[in-house]
């Protein structure tokens, strides 16, 4: 079940940072009614960003957790995160012009999304649309297949 107050991860490789400080610049006020959960470098970002944001308004700042940078395991402990049911919705502003260290990580981590059928956006109109969703401010019973009869697969030895 996505709850009303969500878990939003939020990711951006460093071509993309200024893309996302802008998104979250542009958009704090929505984000600040959620928790929100990064990657390292980006976290260090968001966090700044918003927490301005919200100081010059006078806003609570939303809690901002920072995971360990992506190309450390930030994308991993991500997708572990996502496994385990505690992120609702990611926006991943990946590069899609230069090769990353730790593309295997990325891979993993958009994988982990599609399997659990968790809303991502990899770009800033797809960022726009969820965030102007209705949904983003609503519970939300999203359809998650069912992998019963893989786990209870026949094995044979
Ligand atoms: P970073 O990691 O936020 O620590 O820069 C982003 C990534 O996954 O590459």
């Amino acid at each position: 079940m996505i709850r009303k107050k969500k878990n939003v991860a939020i990711v951006a490789h460093d071509n993309r940072k200024a893309d996302i400080a802008e998104w979250v610049d542009w958009n704090w006020k929505a984000l600040a009614q959620h928790s929100l959960v990064c990657t390292g470098t980006t976290g260090k970002l968001v966090e700044e960003t918003i927490t301005k944001k919200c100081q010059d308004n006078d806003f609570f700042a939303p809690t901002v957790t920072r995971l360990k940078s992506g190309p450390l395991g930030g994308d991993q402990q991500l997708g572990a995160m996502i496994c385990e049911g505690k992120i609702d919705m990611v926006i991943f502003f990946w590069d899609p012009m230069e090769p990353q260290p730790h593309d295997v990580d990325v891979k993993a981590l958009l994988r982990i999304s599609v399997l659990y059928n968790v809303p991502t956006a990899s770009n800033r109109a797809t960022a726009d649309f969820m965030i102007s969703s209705p949904l983003f401010d609503q519970d939300y019973k999203p359809e998650v297949k069912d992998y019963q009869s893989y786990i209870s697969r026949n094995i044979e030895l």
